[in-house]
């Protein structure tokens, strides 16, 4: 059984600067009628124009994905992963929020130039058609039963940060660590009383630097707790040729729940440290690379 996944041609209803480094697009579309949306760190594809060319050549269909990477560079649209912010099914809208990270990149250099009535494509999950297909998709965060959580991630992991703790039963109880460019960054967001939620500017520090520090005092207060086993089989992933996406099984019993996701150098250390260092049992961790320095994501 798989989720129904298609194209959904969409159009900028709303450009919204949140921040220095956040510009919320709010897309609109008939077509969004049949998305599907679970919500939490939901993701997506954004399929970004070809300049003079659009999506000319842009297939459709249940084999679209097959029939793109068959296409011509050329002619290939590039796709690249983004959160679904939010969903507004009654009003056919659909808000991503884009870091903007400067114009090296096709999805960053489109987001800086966009315009309400400028058209865009996306690639998610459809309703089901029928009782036979998964009504849902490209969600990971699940913590079970778990007594605590912690969410940890870049700019890039906060629109899904903050999706999930919009959506969190009202008596979880966690820590929350968002590492921001800078303070002017913070965006606002509701949590459960029990969930602290940090935002960390880095201000100038390298890139995840301060959140790790944060993430290291928090695994020394599971270190050598039920959560935790030796670690000693942990494959390092090589995150310049492989994509880093370590998730726990779904049925596993966990008495502590994390979710981690940014810039895959800093995860693959995060990693590193939790389960070698610490021993946390790595079916108590998400870990995820959500882009590499250096690195277009395909
Ligand atoms: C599941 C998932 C969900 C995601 N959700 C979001 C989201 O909601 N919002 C969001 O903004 N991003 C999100 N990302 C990250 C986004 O997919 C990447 O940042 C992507 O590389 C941006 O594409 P681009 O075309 O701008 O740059 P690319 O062409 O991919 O890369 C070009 C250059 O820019 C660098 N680069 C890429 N991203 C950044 C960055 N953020 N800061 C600095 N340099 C960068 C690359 O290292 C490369 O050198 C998500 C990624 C995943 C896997």
């Amino acid at each position: 059984m798989t989720a129904r996944y298609r194209v959904f041609s969409v159009r900028v209803a709303a450009v919204t600067s949140l921040t220095p480094h956040f510009v919320r697009v709010t897309l609109t579309g008939d077509a969004l009628a049949e998305f599907s949306s679970v919500g939490l760190d939901q993701r997506i594809k954004i399929v970004l124009p070809i300049p003079g060319h659009g999506f000319t050549d842009l297939p459709d269909g249940e084999d679209w994905y097959g029939a793109w990477r068959a296409l011509p560079d050329a002619i290939r649209n590039p796709l690249r992963t983004y959160t679904v912010r939010s969903f507004r099914p009654d009003a056919r809208e659909l808000d991503i929020d884009f870091v903007a990270h400067g114009d090296t990149g096709p999805a960053s250099r489109w987001v800086s130039a966009c315009r309400v009535g400028d058209e865009l494509r996306i690639v998610g999950p459809a309703v089901p058609s029928s009782p036979a297909e998964l009504p849902t998709g490209a969600a990971e965060f699940d913590p079970g039963a778990a007594d605590r959580i912690l969410l940890a991630g870049d700019e890039t992991a906060a629109p899904a940060i903050c999706a999930i703790l919009e959506a969190l039963d009202v008596a979880t109880v966690g820590h929350v660590f968002i590492e921001v460019p800078t303070d002017a960054d913070r965006l606002p967001v509701s949590a459960p009383a029990g969930v602290e939620v940090r935002w960390i500017a880095r201000n100038g520090a390298s890139h995840g630097v301060r959140m790790t520090d944060h993430v290291h005092a928090w695994a020394s207060t599971v270190a050598a707790g039920p959560a935790c086993g030796d670690g000693a089989d942990l494959q390092d992933v090589d995150v310049d040729e492989q994509v880093l996406w370590d998730i726990p099984d779904a049925e596993a019993s966990r008495p502590v729940y994390a979710w981690i996701a940014g810039e895959a150098g800093c995860v693959k250390e995060l990693r590193r440290h939790l389960v070698r260092g610490v021993g946390l049992d790595r079916e108590q961790v998400a870990f995820m690379g959500y882009w590499r320095h250096g690195k277009a994501e395909n």
